[in-house]
């Protein structure tokens, strides 16, 4: 069982500045995600919420490192004896700025190391003692382009990607072959209509489930890449849950919103960096029905979990998305679910492809350190009827309070799964 602390970014620089300003208001609450091979725990981006520190398992105490030794030493530090499980976040002061270390103390058990995840990248990827895939040559001209530090920071992410139709299998295929461990998640059944375009699959896949499709062709052509995962079951099923949970950057190239909301939410609840595709063709009719224009464009947003993706763009109608999501948890007389896993109308691959790259683009100066900090980034493409592309760009910027309660619920993990329904009813 591996052991993990999950913090954002910004609750760090907050709490760095709470600490060298003298407002200590510790202890701070900290939230579980418990998964067969992986405990995860999490402090939220909103800790001084007094309902949700009652509830918290487990509490998180900082102390100040001055030297290296310092963080050795830091299950000594807090010795006195505990009434409930205690993270304690050794803080790098002075000449040590920048460098943090955690132990994990519980009740009549001796202390033990935990491994830190700053939205999503652990802290070893930050000094190169990343796991390095095999064959590490291949990848010298993209650890050339990208930046050493930016590419072992990809391979230390475990990356789930949600939707593998033709903008998920393009994205899979480019990220394996840069050396990136990913897992597939999509329950459809390759069918005839999605060989077309779709990179990887050919017709003798017909049938197969869509992430085993591409799976199999990745795995067999593999460069020396860890081996693509497949889940197959829906996207709140208790095995995607469990791949969810174990994640530390989610790609949703879903084509219904439905689907991308509920992605976005379980993102919140696990601290979980989000990279989201979306792309749209729409048709316009004169009054004869004949087709009369033709626009097309393309979404990339990258969303840290300080700010939820309804608080970074939003969705085009939210309320009618969870209403549709609260719709699909009503069962039929036969205790069968309603479907929502919806198919797009028609899509082209130039337009996939140019969507996945902007987006990869994004997700390496994002690793390289190149982003605004604490912003998230929304890229939106558009081609207008006569071909031409216009590409805008907007930064969200993360704030201290926000009466968002997508956002309220970033980092409650496990505790916050029976209030979905609670939440999405707000936003009806
Ligand atoms: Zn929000």
């Amino acid at each position: 069982m591996s052991e993990e602390l999950r913090i954002t970014l910004s609750t760090l620089l907050n709490l760095d500045r709470d600490f060298s300003t003298g407002r200590r208001a510790q202890p701070y609450p900290l939230f579980l995600s418990s998964a067969a091979t992986q405990r995860s725990w999490m402090l939220s981006p909103f800790p001084h919420q007094p309902a949700a520190a009652a509830q918290a398992p487990a509490a998180l105490a900082i102390v100040e490192c001055v030297k290296p030794a310092d963080f050795e030493q830091l299950h000594e530090v807090a010795a006195a004896e505990i009434q409930r499980r205690q993270v304690v976040l050794g803080l790098g002061t002075g000449q040590m700025r920048g460098s943090f270390g955690a132990v994990i103390r519980s009740p009549n058990e001796s202390p033990k190391p935990l491994e830190i995840r700053i939205d999503g990248v652990s802290i070893p990827a930050n000094s190169g003692n990343a796991p390095i895939p095999k064959h590490f040559r291949l990848w010298a001209p993209t650890r050339h382009a990208m930046g050493d530090a930016a590419w072992r920071k990809l391979c230390s992410l475990h990356i789930t990607i949600i939707g593998a139709g033709r903008s998920g299998s393009l994205i899979a295929e480019a990220l394996h072959r840069t050396g990136a461990q990913i897992t597939l998640v999509d329950m459809d059944k390759l069918e005839t209509h999605n060989v077309g375009e779709s990179a990887l699959v050919n017709i003798d896949d017909v049938g197969l489930p869509k992430p085993q499709a591409i799976a199999n062709r990745l795995n067999e052509s593999s460069p020396g890449s860890s081996p693509v995962e497949c889940v197959t079951t829906e996207l709140d099923s208790l095995h995607t849950l469990a791949t969810i949970r174990s994640s530390s950057l989610l790609i949703t190239t879903v084509d219904n919103p439905e689907c991308r909301l509920l992605a976005a939410i379980l993102a919140q609840f696990y601290l979980i960096p989000m990279l989201d595709l979306g792309t749209g063709i729409q048709h316009h009719f004169g009054d004869a029905g004949h087709p009369r224009d033709r626009t097309m464009g393309a979404d990339m947003r990258l969303c840290l979990p300080d700010r939820c993706l309804l608080c970074s763009g939003g969705l085009p109608n939210t309320a009618a998305t969870a209403a549709s999501l609260l719709d699909s948890y009503r069962t039929d007389q036969a205790g069968t679910r309603r479907p929502w896993f919806r198919q797009r109308s028609g899509s082209l691959r130039s337009l996939n492809g140019t969507a996945v790259h902007l987006a990869l683009r994004m997700l390496e100066d994002w690793l390289d350190n190149r982003l605004p900090p604490e912003r998230n980034r929304l890229l939106q493409l558009r081609f207008t009827s006569d071909g031409t592309p216009q590409l805008t760009t907007t930064d969200f910027p993360h704030t201290a309070s926000t009466t968002c309660p997508v956002c309220l619920s970033a980092g409650h993990g496990d505790s916050e799964l029976p209030r979905l329904r609670e939440i999405l009813r707000t936003l009806l």
